[in-house]
């Protein structure tokens, strides 16, 4: 994992400028990199990849080719979810012999639906170093372009591939009042749309496309518009939706059949109704009416069922 030039000597270019990479510390360097546009890489993201000893990539052809670009000629070895035990114990050796590690994934940053978690949990455990080299992000460039409410927000990553625990999926995120984004495959953005549009109601979304690419392009309206819309025509790229946290209403509806689905059990429709009418201030009818639908719908467990 050694190499022969000194970490002074370490050149990248911009260009036809020839810079120095400045000496960097021991320990794991997470280190952003572009999600499509080769310019978006910080001057410390390039100085850590020529500096360090050695480089982690999920595949060294991707990451080659960033490499060129930057004129960077630090050594590289895979680091992916196959072969990640068997990698493990070389870049603990790494560290603990003093050397610095950078790891990087395909594009943006590391451990965001990428590899790394266990790596870095394992590297904070034996006590090393961990520096994080910020940058892109899908995530991060999908929000930022969307329009929607970007002050709470839940990354949820990749939803399930089929319909029924994506649906159920969608179902646990539903009631929670942020932001959500998430990471889909073009073939599946279609069928994701109609999901959300049937689970999460009437709300504001977007799809992010081939962000910082040429044909970048954001589509913007309520689901059922971008699920008519993606109903059609499978989209190529890399696709990012963002959803709008549901109406104060709708949360009010989801609290309100937590608590009842809560009294249910141990207590008859009609009480329940009057427990869960006084502590949310919604009339006592309406409630009832509720704790039926739910009672119906099986839902709620009987108490008056062993
Ligand atoms: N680590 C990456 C990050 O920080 O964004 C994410 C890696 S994840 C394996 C790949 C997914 O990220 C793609 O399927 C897509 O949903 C999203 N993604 C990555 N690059 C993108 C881009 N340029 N435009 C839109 N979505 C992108």
């Amino acid at each position: 994992m050694d190499h022969s030039e000194a970490a002074s000597e370490r050149k990248y270019y911009i260009g036809e400028h020839s810079l120095t990479a400045k000496r960097i510390e021991p320990g794991l360097h997470i280190v952003s990199t572009p999600i499509g546009n080769l310019q978006d890489i910080t001057i410390r993201a390039l100085e850590t990849l020529a500096a360090c000893d050695v480089i982690a990539c999920e595949d060294t052809r991707v990451t080659g080719v960033l490499l060129q670009r930057y004129g960077i000629r630090t050594q590289m070895m895979t680091y992916h979810e196959h072969n990640a035990q068997r990698q493990l114990p070389k870049i603990l050796e790494a560290l603990a012999a003093g050397r610095s590690v950078a790891l990087v994934s395909d594009a943006g940053t590391p451990l965001i639906s990428d590899p790394g978690f266990r790596l870095v949990g394992d590297v904070v455990e034996q006590g090393h170093k961990v520096v994080p080299i910020p940058g892109a992000s899908a995530m991060l460039s999908g929000l930022v372009g969307a329009g929607l409410p970007s002050d709470t927000i839940l990354f949820a990553g990749f939803l399930p591939n089929k319909t029924h625990g994506r649906k159920k999926r969608l179902e646990e995120l539903k009631g929670i009042p942020a932001t959500l984004v998430f990471y889909e495959s073009p073939h599946r953005v279609g069928a994701s749309l109609a999901d959300m549009t049937e689970i999460l109601g009437k709300r504001q979304a977007a799809v992010a496309r081939e962000l910082t690419k040429r044909f970048e392009t954001f589509q913007r309206g309520t689901l059922a518009e971008l699920s008519d819309f993606f109903s059609g025509d499978r989209p190529k790229g890399e696709i990012v939706i963002l959803v709008s946290p549901p109406e104060e209403q709708e949360l009010t509806e989801v609290d309100t059949d937590t608590l009842l689905l809560e009294a249910l059990k141990d207590m008859p429709v009609s009480t329940a109704a009057k427990k869960v009418s006084k502590a949310t201030g919604v009339d006592r009818k309406t409630i009832y009416t509720r704790a039926m639908e739910l009672k119906n719908a099986g839902s709620a467990e009987d108490p008056e069922s062993d």
